[in-house]
């Protein structure tokens, strides 16, 4: 790890122009490692482009700096960049059209998923619970001056990819990251307060919706549910702030999987799969063509039979968990 890190500390110091890139359908770990990476290598001097080729949720656009510092796609075009940063991204194709830019830049990816395809010229593909925690230790070895602005966007990150410390990969080095965080000023108050208290009542009345149309199976230990453009559409929201209900599903009692398909352009479904004890969801991710994590994957299908896409996804899930049970 230290020497991956230190290549990529020696890339950095030669070149001045950096892009930092994350991934499409951005979450808080994204924003988050793209925002404090952005910010750390422009307090060192270094021109930064900050960019995400999709639109930034609303929950997350809120958040200080992120308006004005994640920009999209069109500010690269004619930025004569040296070097591109991808981070938690684990393939191509989730980087959108930056990715077009690799054929004539030097790269380096830096990742927590363990379905990373090593697309850079310099790859840090490590196990640590959010992609923040590794921009954390690249600014450390830069020796960036953390304030509390810089904090504050660097803690978002790891707060939301570990389900603010209670998922699995809540191992001690988060503890240890959101301790030195928090010293140096991270308000993680202000984070929970924008991310968990301010949900708009849409969400909630789309919520009742969404479990009208819920389905178990497995004796009820796989619950699935859908949210289509049409249940959007009843309440006004658009398809960039559709919300994530997969988590209420596998906090049921004896779930052990919750999928949830979400339409966000017509025929367009992204799939997002949760598993709480045991079950490897990033196997049937990969299998559709995406990627993640064992208790948090996804992938996105085309398909005009909602019905069918489901139980297609089902289907192969059931297939797995036969083979645990063997
Ligand atoms: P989500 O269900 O979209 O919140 O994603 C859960 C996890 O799966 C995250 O770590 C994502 O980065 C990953 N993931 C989601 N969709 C894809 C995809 N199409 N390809 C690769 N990884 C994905
Ligand atoms: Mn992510
Ligand atoms: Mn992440």
């Amino acid at each position: 790890m230290v020497r991956t890190l230190e290549a990529i500390v020696g890339e950095i110091k030669k070149v001045k122009n950096i892009i930092v890139v994350g991934h499409v359908m951005p979450d808080g770990d994204d924003v988050s490692s793209v925002l404090t990476l952005t910010m750390a290598l422009e307090k060192i001097g270094k021109n930064v482009r900050g960019v995400i080729d999709d639109q930034i949720p609303g929950y997350l656009e809120e958040f200080p700096f992120i308006k004005d510092k994640i920009k999209s796609y069109d500010c690269v075009s004619k930025f004569p960049a040296e070097l591109i940063i991808s981070v938690d991204a684990s393939s191509p194709d989730r980087i959108g059209r930056v990715y077009d830019h690799f054929k004539f830049t030097r790269s380096v990816v830096i990742d927590h998923h363990a379905t990373n395809t090593y697309f850079g010229n310099i790859n840090w593909v490590d196990k640590f619970g959010a992609a923040a925690q590794m921009i954390l230790r690249l600014n450390k070895m830069l020796e960036v001056e953390y304030d509390e602005d810089l904090a504050t966007a660097n803690l978002l990150g790891i707060a939301t990819d570990t389900g603010f410390f209670r998922y699995s990969n809540t191992d001690s080095t988060v503890f240890e990251d959101v301790a030195w965080l928090v010293k140096k000023g991270g308000k993680i108050g202000l984070i929970s307060n924008m991310i968990l208290e301010n949900r708009p009542l849409e969400n909630l009345k789309l919520y009742k919706d969404f479990l009208d149309v819920m389905k178990l199976e497995r004796e009820n230990t796989i619950a699935y549910s859908h949210i289509t453009l049409d249940m959007l559409k009843k309440y006004n929201i658009a398809p960039k702030d559709s919300p994530s209900f997969v988590g209420e599903l596998r906090s049921i009692k004896g779930v052990e999987v919750a999928v949830t398909f979400t339409e966000g352009e017509p025929g367009l479904y992204h799939v997002s799969m949760r598993s709480k004890e045991w079950f490897d969801v990033s196997k049937v991710a990969v299998t559709f063509g995406g990627g993640g994590h064992p208790r948090a994957a996804g992938f996105s299908k085309k398909s005009d039979n909602l019905a069918e896409l489901e139980n297609e996804t089902i289907n192969e899930i059931i297939k797995l968990m036969e083979s645990y049970d063997k």
